[in-house]
């Protein structure tokens, strides 16, 4: 079998033909040079940029499936674009091709109230949208750490964040999509209503699928009140396991947190040093409460007795707006943090997850193995979903210290899957877990295989992506 590099030059006089007539057809909407094409690539991560051949920005479903059905007349990859946040090399383009960047497909189409949803273009922002929603008292839950990532990005990776122990994952909030099928037939998933029976979820089937199934041009999601109280506390423990316990507790409990988050001694101190905190730097369980001024005050009350119990050192509570977000812009910057308090090193973030009564064990392990494998690598984590993050800062030139990271990261996800948990528990597959997926899924990944063999038969849609071939 040919290898990335021999297909991306066989292919390239084809891509050549094919980006002279999108240029023909998109004009200064199509691009080749080098600096954007390379934007357009994996910037964010570890894995090294491959850049496509050319950038075309479409605005409209129709002019989507337009492109796809061009792509697929001249056997060329289409790399679907967002904001480019994803972390596993998702928008590389291993054998060329084009981005196809949706960032120009950017309106909020129709906000109803009364069914607390909304139907929006795939390349509005989640900043965006709930700046648009605000005045209206309404809010999109979801909440990965990039602001700017987009609706359309978030979906296909099945995106989830701080808020998802609440108001769910993308799996949860995302209704009905539009999308751009790889043979350029533009079908909508679902209707609107809250359930359906109406035969296989087709919805679900698009989102987590890192833009290997299908295009989504235009997404409906659910909404929420905004709360009338809020309540967020900074709250450091004796030791990691205690703040586990805490958060185990509190969620067996059905205590009804919107966001519980753990930051490891060493990410607080990375944090304090980005973001001019002081906090202690002990495990820390940054909490926060939606509700009434009755409910919350309850919830903190029982909560407060959780964590004493489990060696909490003490409460910071903050309920003026500006402590708030104080608190949760560092939390938000907790993976800048690390690049700022070890400048000129890589950082390689990872995520797992397990089922939640094994999430103390699984992190106190990993802690235990980043001691042995002398790597410094600060854990921040989504602990109320049982999944966290371990963020490795090394040096990419230095062999030795590559080869003892590369072995912690297939340890812990080998280690969260034995737990019967997963290897991604948001960031997803892109090209940096393929090999951790076939250890994880084994025969589920021949059917994944089969659905993308029958789906996407020219495997134009982002190809290398979730399998190393289809
Ligand atoms: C600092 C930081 C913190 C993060 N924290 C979190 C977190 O807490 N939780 C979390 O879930 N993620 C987190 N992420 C990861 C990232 O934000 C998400 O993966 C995000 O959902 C990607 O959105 P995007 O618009 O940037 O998509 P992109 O990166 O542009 O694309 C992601 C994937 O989706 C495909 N795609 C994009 N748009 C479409 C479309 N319209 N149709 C079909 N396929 C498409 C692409 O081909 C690619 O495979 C974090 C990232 C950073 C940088």
């Amino acid at each position: 079998m040919a290898t990335p590099k021999q297909r991306r030059s066989e292919s390239a006089r084809t891509s050549d033909a094919f980006v002279a007539l999108l240029k023909e057809r998109f004009g200064d909407r199509v691009t080749t040079g080098d600096a954007i094409c390379g934007q357009h690539a994996n910037t964010l991560t570890w894995i090294p940029s491959e850049p496509p051949d050319a950038v075309v920005w479409p605005v409209s479903t129709l002019e989507v499936a337009e492109i796809v059905a061009l792509a697929g007349a001249h056997r060329v990859p289409i790399v679907p674009f967002g904001a480019g946040t994803s972390l596993e090399g998702h928008v590389n383009a291993p054998f060329g091709g084009v981005a196809l960047d949706l960032q120009r497909m950017d309106r909020v189409i129709e906000v109803r109230p009364r069914d607390l949803d909304c139907t929006i273009e795939a390349g509005v922002t989640r900043k965006r949208l709930n700046e648009h929603l605000r005045d209206q008292g309404l809010f999109f839950s979801v909440d990965p750490g990039a602001e700017d990532a987009t609706l359309g990005g978030m979906a296909a990776t099945r995106a989830s964040g701080t808020n998802a122990v609440r108001y769910g994952t993308m799996r949860e909030n995302v209704l009905n999509v539009t999308a751009v099928m790889a043979d350029a037939t533009i079908v909508r998933t679902a209707g609107r209503a809250r359930k359906s029976a109406a035969g296989y979820d087709l919805t679900r089937l698009l989102i987590g699928s890192e833009g290997t199934l299908g295009i989504i041009t235009e997404l409906t999601v659910r909404l929420f009140g905004i709360p009338e109280t809020v309540v967020a506390a900074v709250c450091p423990f004796e030791s990691l396991e205690g703040a586990c316990d805490a958060s185990i507790d509190a969620i067996s409990l059905g205590l009804g947190l919107a966001r519980i988050e753990l930051l490891d001694a060493i990410q607080i101190k990375a944090v304090n040093t980005h973001s001019k905190l002081d906090l202690e730097e002990a495990p820390t369980l940054f909490v926060e409460f939606h509700g009434t001024p009755a409910t919350t005050k309850d919830q903190v009350r029982i909560f407060e007795g959780i964590a004493r119990d489990a060696g909490a050192l003490r409460f910071d509570w903050a309920e003026a707006p500006d402590d708030r977000s104080r608190l949760w812009r560092a939390r938000h910057d907790a993976f800048w943090a690390v690049g700022t308090t070890w400048p000129g090193k890589t950082l390689l973030v990872t995520d797992v997850a397990v089922p939640i009564s094994r999430l103390a064990e699984c992190i106190t392990k990993t802690e235990d193995d980043i001691r042995r494998s002398g790597l410094t690598a600060p854990i921040v984590g989504h602990v109320g979903d049982g999944n966290f993050h371990t963020i490795p800062v090394v040096d990419t030139g230095d062999e030795r210290e590559m080869t003892a990271v590369h072995a912690f990261l297939d340890r812990l996800a080998d280690r969260a899957i034995a737990m019967d948990g997963t290897c991604s528990g948001e960031h997803g597959i892109g090209q940096g877990k393929i090999a951790v997926l076939e250890r994880e899924l084994a025969g589920g990944l021949d059917v994944m295989r089969q659905i993308k063999r029958a789906l996407d038969p020219l495997n134009i849609l982002n190809p290398g992506k979730i399998f190393r071939t289809a």
